[in-house]
């Protein structure tokens, strides 16, 4: 996915388009994204017992990855990402490759 948890994205599509979020969950698995105040259902719960007060949930539901765009930590536009590789000897001096998230507005390695 090209958004992970606590990125900060912009909805681009559906009900709550325009809304800007952190993400709370990723689910790379399913391409779906929990957003902060984004797709929020009410539930109404009835009180079950002292330790479960009833009231309104709040809940946040998986949105589609493909419905969100990064915003740029460093530049603060929604942008598309670029990735590329950086090869990086580690402790042992071995070379590891790791793919590293950039901006494409600005050019900023995002992570
Ligand atoms: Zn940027």
């Amino acid at each position: 996915m090209h958004v992970k948890s606590k990125d900060t994205v912009i909805v681009i599509s559906g009900k709550d388009k325009g809304k800007k979020g952190k993400i709370s969950a990723a689910f790379p698995k399913l391409n779906r994204v929990t957003v902060e105040g984004v797709n929020v259902a009410t539930k109404h719960q009835k009180a079950r017992n002292a330790g479960q007060p009833g009231g309104i949930i709040h809940k946040e539901m998986p949105i589609d990855a493909s419905n969100v765009m990064l915003v740029c930590p460093k530049c603060g536009k929604a942008t598309r990402v670029a990735h590329k590789v950086d090869r990086a000897p580690n402790e042992s001096g071995k070379v590891v490759r790791t793919m590293i998230r950039v901006c494409k507005k600005c050019g900023a390695e995002i992570d």
